[in-house]
């Protein structure tokens, strides 16, 4: 990928400033970390969070008492053992303590403080406050992430959002509220500053998937940005309508979970994978899609990670646990063991030689539970897989309406036949006929939370 230089009419050796040439400095070092050994890097990880518990005892109300009881003294490193003492926070504890979690005082070289809103997905919103570093770190595995899958920015990039909406000329703005596409001519992200890019197509996610589909057919991208579920309405669309578009190389994915049929799905109708991460809008990004595998790697540089079973205790590789986080440079509100609400399963060590530690996969939101009538919750365990073998299916939202319903609300681009209603039927058997009486329903549409995420689990009686 060609580089961006800050001074102009110059051929080589490129020059960059500023926040392009902070990302760069950072990713020569995460070239060299990337490929310690889990010990290499877990000791300069706990080096890190020695540095961190210091500024959140000293300066966090929360932590004043905590981290004592848990062991750590100041000026004394942060180790395993004291770290395993530190409790457990949970959404909803960053909720309620509020203002006990903000830092009485931040160091200045971190930078301006911003808010982050959460939790539209887990039904309990959360504000955390970030500064610049952290601005810097989310930045820098966004960075990564084009480094490890992309080796061509020069072609045109169109985007299925609304991200930079605001961002547009008053004339562009005013086409783009009105549902054409806008085309820039280069990236207007941070990418667009570090490297020589192609244009940028933008267009909302809120737009009908026709038009989505011609606007792709007009521009032609060789990349495309997009959420899981609308790329599934869009796959599913050229499929019905017999459409090609071989332009496309790079399919990247923000939120949600992309499965094995999607991603099946995807290098049938445009002939490419597609490229995910694990972000958190309080946290940043989490994992990253390893280059060589559909496996994710932790971003150790920036998150401390641990998956825990049921009794607290770490997980194995092979084993589903709780995902605890902890953002390393989080001055301004420390999350130490934040609990995000999330199931992931510990990989075990990644053919790539990479010692970034590995989730095979991400499970869901925590929050999916059916109530029974007993009062016991059980985790919702829905073979969404096999219901993606219906290609009439396009979205899906399971709904426990009462303790005896649960409904399958879908959203079908033609009516099922006897025989694929039958499977979703027998699917939804499976998982909750021994607790709840089921129903299928059908929609036009199903309802997106407010950032624009299609939750496929709510319970109405929790
Ligand atoms: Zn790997």
């Amino acid at each position: 990928m060609k580089l961006k230089s800050a001074v102009e009419n110059l051929a080589w050796p490129v020059v960059q400033t500023g926040r392009p040439a902070e990302l760069m400095a950072l990713q020569r070092q995460f070239e060299v970390s990337q490929w310690w050994p889990q010990e290499q890097l877990c000791q300069a990880q706990f080096t890190q969070l020695s540095a961190l518990a210091e500024h959140a005892a000293k300066n966090v109300p929360y932590y004043y008492n905590s981290l004592r009881k848990a062991g750590f003294r100041s000026g004394k490193p942060m180790n395993e053992e004291i770290w395993r003492r530190i409790p457990i926070l949970t959404r909803a504890q960053v909720r309620d303590l509020g203002d006990k979690l903000h830092a009485k005082t931040i160091p200045h070289s971190f930078g301006k403080t911003g808010v982050a809103t959460t939790g539209g997905s887990t039904g309990i919103p959360v504000r955390v406050i970030k500064t610049s570093v952290d601005s810097l770190m989310w930045e820098s595995s966004y960075v990564r992430e084009l480094l490890w899958h992309c080796n061509d920015l020069s072609g045109t990039i169109v985007n299925f959002n609304d991200m930079i909406a605001g961002k547009l000329l008053p004339h562009q703005r005013t086409a783009h509220d009105h549902g054409d596409g806008v085309i820039l001519p280069n990236l207007q992200t941070l990418a667009g500053a570090i490297w020589n890019t192609g244009a940028l197509g933008l267009m909302s996610y809120r737009q009908p998937v026709q038009k989505q589909a011609e606007f792709l057919l007009k521009v032609k991208p060789k990349h495309l940005g997009i959420r899981p579920t609308d790329l599934r309405l869009l796959l599913s669309y050229f499929r019905d309508h017999q459409l090609r578009l071989d332009s496309i190389s790079y399919v990247w994915t923000l939120s949600e979970i992309v499965d094995e049929s999607l991603r099946g799905l995807c290098r049938t109708i445009f002939g490419c994978d597609i490229v995910h991460n694990y972000t958190a809008a309080e946290i940043g990004y989490i994992a990253l899609q390893c280059p060589s595998s559909h496996e994710f790697h932790v971003m150790g540089e920036t998150q401390y990670v641990e998956i825990l079973n049921d009794k607290g205790d770490p997980c194995l590789p092979g084993e589903i646990g709780r995902v605890i986080v902890t953002p390393l440079h989080n001055y301004a509100m420390p999350l130490l063991r934040y609990e995000i609400g999330d199931e992931a399963e510990l990989g075990t060590a990644c053919a790539c030689g990479r010692g970034l530690p590995v989730l095979k996969r991400i499970v869901g939101r925590l929050e999916n539970y059916i109530l029974l009538k007993s009062g016991e919750r059980r985790r919702v365990e829905f073979y969404h897989y096999k219901l993606a073998t219906v290609e009439a299916i396009l979205e899906f939202q399971l709904v426990q309406k009462t303790l005896d319903l649960i409904v399958l609300q879908l959203v079908v681009s033609r009516p099922l036949t006897s025989e694929e209603l039958n499977l979703a039927k027998g699917i939804m058997s499976y998982a909750f006929g021994q607790y709840l009486a089921i129903d299928v329903t059908f929609h036009e549409s199903l309802p997106r939370t407010s950032s624009g995420k299609l939750r496929n689990f709510i319970s109405e009686v929790l």
